[in-house]
């Protein structure tokens, strides 16, 4: 396929590839005939992707792994952001560590990725940037003031993104999943998954597949006029947030 054409066919890279709503992101954009290369720690990846290691809170790493991945997939056009830490406690036990992992993490390497991809997005004209947020990040949640932080700002750097270089073909979204069954929920005590689950007015938890067709959507073609917007999927857990 043709840029222009642009059903499929780009080069794509998504943090955190390797599992959980991830993992489901990289087999969605494979599907839609996307390069992907997929990055985290371990660099391990799904089978079809380019599982490349990268700790997004390194600079050095990143700008390693997006020439890695720029050598196998020619420039970056697609990037999801996806890694994402959590280290819940109350607000009077959170201390400076607790907060800065989390940010230097979900926001900050966040940042580190959207600020290599929009070099090759802006030479081409085209690009989509996504953001793995959280209802959280508007809805709050106690005992998780940096990690609700940390999505909310993702919200103002895809509006800035979108007032910035909008102009030139780029879209940025967050994707604000709800609750989703993977490990970083599967820790959570069952009294609590319970009271989210009551409060869902879908009454189910979601799965990862239900956000990454939504990541893959924003990825694509038809999605070129949304942009600076914050997409749920959470089962309507977050209206109006
Ligand atoms: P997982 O814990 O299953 O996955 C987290 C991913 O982030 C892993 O791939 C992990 O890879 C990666 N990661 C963590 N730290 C780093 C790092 N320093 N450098 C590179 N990669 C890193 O969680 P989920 O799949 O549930 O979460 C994916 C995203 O979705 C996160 O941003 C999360 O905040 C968000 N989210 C999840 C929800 C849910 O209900 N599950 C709800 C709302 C948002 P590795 O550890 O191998 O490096």
């Amino acid at each position: 396929m043709t840029e222009t054409e642009g059903v499929s066919g780009r080069s794509a890279v998504v943090t955190g590839g390797n599992k959980g709503i991830g993992a489901a992101i990289v087999a969605a954009l494979l599907a839609d005939g996307h390069r992907v290369a997929s990055f985290s720690r371990g660099g391990d990846a799904p089978e079809g992707a380019l599982g490349i290691a990268c700790d997004v809170t390194d600079a050095a790493q990143v700008e390693a792994a997006f020439k890695a991945a720029e050598e196998a997939h020619g420039p970056v056009e697609i990037l999801v952001a996806n890694s994402g830490v959590t280290k819940d406690t109350l607000i009077l036990r959170m201390n400076d560590a607790e907060w800065d992992l989390v940010m230097n993490t979900n926001l900050k390497g966040a940042f580190r990725c959207a600020k290599r991809a929009s070099r090759s997005m802006l030479r081409k004209r085209w690009g989509r940037i996504i953001f793995t947020g959280s209802v959280v990040g508007l809805y709050g949640s106690p005992g998780q003031v940096n990690y609700s932080a940390s999505k909310a700002a993702l919200v103002g750097m895809a509006r800035s993104l979108t007032r910035e270089i909008g102009s030139r073909g780029v879209t940025a979204n967050v994707v604000a999943p709800g609750f989703i069954e993977t490990d970083m929920t599967a820790v959570l005590p069952d009294e609590v998954i319970a009271g989210y689950q009551a409060s869902i007015p879908a009454g189910r938890l979601g799965v990862v597949d239900e956000v990454a067709a939504t990541v893959a959507f924003l990825a694509s073609d038809k999605a070129g006029y949304i942009s600076g917007a914050v997409i749920p999927v959470d089962g309507g857990l977050g209206m109006g947030h």
